[in-house]
């Protein structure tokens, strides 16, 4: 038994502020995003390679704010983070605040798994970076019209934004179970356009952003993450299994449609755990989400009905 649960950001997306066209595109990166990381779980692979494969490949497409896509900081430069957590023997990576690293999960991955350390920064995470073979673009590969745009808007109005157009938070991230019963999570994001002094979000900080343990369930969130570092969002989703006995939906629903509520931080998280169960939640008005278990179909949603 495998599943997987992918998300391309959560915010206030709405049918009627997006194009036939475009959310035809949309869809289609989401399911070959789910494709990517099923070949690796069908096959007997590991959550972690399933994970990986999966926001590399959103890393790669243009449309998210992770990795190419990434929105502009007020200095005009792309500032990436990511974090990795494999749930069988709790061991993390993650990075913060990274320029011009084509693939900032995989840097995340070889922190966890050849460094002493769980979180690198800026240009020190950069030189680890050269010592294994980290792809480097150019700062042109991440210059899309779209994120250059956005952030023009931003400087215009004068403020920090997430995802800037109709508020899309449009981080990325993978939470997935494979055969071995080993639960895996990543997340990746560009953050919020227009951002300074090196701001960092929830994404890179392991139980905020991400979490993942064999034991209560592999979480990865996209939001608002001021509010998701207050309220330990992944963590708290695993101490409410661990500790309250709560089902996976229940927990992940107390958690975004409850307290994140309260707090007011919008957006939402995937989550799935050894049992099989898989919950997406959210209380943004959209969240670009897939999944998939062993034996079905895979799922591809944006709004909320
Ligand atoms: N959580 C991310 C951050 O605050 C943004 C997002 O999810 O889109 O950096």
């Amino acid at each position: 038994m495998y599943t997987l649960a992918i998300h391309g950001g959560a915010g206030t997306i709405t049918k009627s502020s997006m194009s036939p066209e475009k959310e035809l595109l949309y869809k289609a990166a989401l399911n070959d995003a789910l494709k990517v990381g099923e070949s690796i779980l069908k096959n007997g692979g590991s959550s972690l390679d399933a994970v990986v494969a999966a926001v590399v490949f959103l890393e790669d497409c243009p449309l998210f704010n992770a990795g190419r896509g990434a929105v502009f900081t007020a200095d005009g430069v792309n500032e990436l983070d990511a974090s990795v957590m494999r749930g069988d023997n709790l061991m993390a990576g993650a990075v913060a605040g990274v320029k011009n690293i084509r693939n900032p999960v995989k840097l995340a991955r070889a922190i966890m798994e050849h460094s002493e350390h769980v979180l690198l920064a800026g240009k020190g995470a950069s030189d680890f970076a050269r010592t294994q073979s980290i792809a480097f673009e150019s700062d042109e590969y991440f210059h899309t019209d779209f994120r250059l745009k956005q952030l023009e808007e931003a400087r215009l109005e004068g403020g920090t934004f997430l995802d800037h157009t109709e508020k899309k938070f449009g981080t990325v991230g993978a939470v997935a179970l494979d055969k071995h019963g080993n639960l895996a999570a990543c997340t990746s994001t560009g953050g919020m356009t227009n951002k300074r002094f090196g701001r960092v979000g929830d994404s890179p900080v392991i139980g905020a952003g991400t979490y993942a343990n064999n034991q209560t369930a592999a979480i990865s969130c996209t939001g608002h993450g001021e509010f998701f570092l207050r309220g330990v969002v992944a963590y708290d989703v695993s101490c409410l299994m661990e500790y309250a006995g709560l089902s996976l939906q229940q927990a992940c629903e107390k958690v975004i449609l409850e307290k994140q509520v309260k707090l007011g931080g919008e957006g939402g998280l995937i989550a799935v755990d050894a049992k099989g169960n898989i919950s997406l939640v959210f209380n943004s008005e959209g969240m670009y989400r897939g999944k998939l278990a062993e034996g079905s179909e895979s799922v591809v949603e944006i709004y909320k009905e």
